[in-house]
């Protein structure tokens, strides 16, 4: 759990960063633009609006340097200032020069851009409304420009060549599609790696819910879904419970973390065994249950394999080794029976292994 809060703390810093990093890219292809359009508006001699884009470019200035060491709530301070700046450009620029040169484009651009860093800055109900008031005020000043150069005319009546027009409208066009273009992209790339992050995180989760975590092995909740599938083939498999013998008497002796150590080794000694031809789950406290695809003279053999291999096996922890053993008790499952049913069957059997001896392995081939 706690790596996985640290993977999501980690993942969230990377993202502040990425944040930045892409809030960057937009201002300062703002900024370009706006130095470009000084040289514009210088050409045309309109001063005023000159003046303005110079004002632009020191406040995309003054934006780059607040993010530089800033964190959240100074990223939501500079997308307000470059929101409204946008709009009010484009409404200003409009009033002194017209319609026709097609710089109310510029806050149609706006309205993706809003969402995308509402999206990412905000809290929950905030992202929602603000950017949402915030295209409103876009699309009023988009309406108003339009009424006020139709019913009142431009302050300036620039007299340019129809290709010099069609030049500034084309040159806004490219600026504003770019805007768009790099906008969605990024918000996309960021749609796809959060979703890259979920599918992760998923897995990790699955994992957690499915897997015992001293032994690796599944966990009852796991088997029941591998049962489940089991019972679906309508095909027989059989089942072995095992426990180990005197336990007990090994953590009483050598203490729990001994008799850990013990069963994650015995645990991984059945893995091992098991392989690719069953599952395996810690069933409860220290008895492991196989659920073996093969038949039952091979499900005999691999649990006699385990058996010998825990017996032959030195458990060690700080200096000392001891050896231990295990009964298992083995069951065929036949379509028709339910698996608690088997499960009685390979329980009764170890119960008789564990009466006469321990450390055997009882199969229907014996008495049992
Ligand atoms: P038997 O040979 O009859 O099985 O005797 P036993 O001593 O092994 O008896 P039993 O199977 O009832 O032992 C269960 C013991 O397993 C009791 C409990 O302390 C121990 N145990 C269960 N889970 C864990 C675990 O996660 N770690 C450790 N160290 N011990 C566990
Ligand atoms: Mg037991
Ligand atoms: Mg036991």
């Amino acid at each position: 759990m706690m790596k996985l809060y640290a993977n999501v703390t980690q993942f969230l810093n990377k993202k502040m960063q990425a944040d930045k990093f892409q809030y960057k890219i937009i201002i300062y292809t703002a900024t370009l633009v706006h130095v470009l359009l000084i040289l514009i508006f210088a050409a045309l001699r309109v001063v005023p609006l000159a003046i303005f884009n110079i004002g632009s470019v020191i406040t995309y200035l003054h934006c780059i340097n607040i993010i530089k060491y800033g964190y959240k709530k100074e990223l939501i301070r500079t997308f307000y200032i470059t929101y409204l700046e946008i709009i009010i450009h484009s409404f200003v620029a409009t009033i002194f020069v017209g319609w026709r040169f097609g710089f109310p484009q510029y806050t149609i651009g706006l309205i993706p851009f809003g969402y995308y860093m509402c999206v990412t800055l905000l809290s929950d109900k905030k992202k929602y409304y603000i950017p949402t008031i915030l295209g409103f005020i876009a699309f009023f000043s988009f309406v108003s420009c339009r009424m006020i150069s139709l019913f009142a005319g431009s302050i300036y009546q620039l007299d340019v060549s129809p290709a010099i027009e069609l030049a500034i409208y084309i040159f806004n066009s490219v600026c504003n599609f770019g805007f768009l273009f790099l906008v969605t992209l990024v918000f996309i790339m960021e749609m796809q790696a959060f979703t890259n992050q979920l599918r992760t995180q998923n897995v990790a989760l699955d994992n957690m819910a499915s897997i015992d975590p001293l032994t690796g092995l599944f966990n009852r909740r796991s088997m029941q879904d591998c049962f489940d599938q089991a019972l679906k083939q309508e095909r027989a498999f059989c089942l072995v419970m095992c426990d180990i013998d005197n336990f007990k008497k090994v953590n009483d002796t050598y203490g729990h973390d001994f008799g850990d150590v013990v069963l994650k080794e015995i645990a991984q000694i059945i893995r091992q065994q098991v392989n690719e031809s069953g599952h395996v789950c810690r069933w409860g406290g220290e008895e492991i249950l196989i659920l073996s695809n093969e038949k039952l003279e091979q499900t005999c053999q691999i649990a006699e394999n385990i058996r010998s291999n825990v017996e032959t096996h030195l458990f060690s922890c700080r200096g000392t080794s001891i050896h231990c053993s295990l009964t298992l008790g083995v069951a065929v499952h036949h379509h028709g029976n339910t698996v608690e049913d088997t499960i009685t069957h390979a329980d009764k059997r170890l119960y008789y292994g564990k009466q006469n001896g321990k450390n055997r392995v009882i199969s229907p081939f014996d008495a049992a």
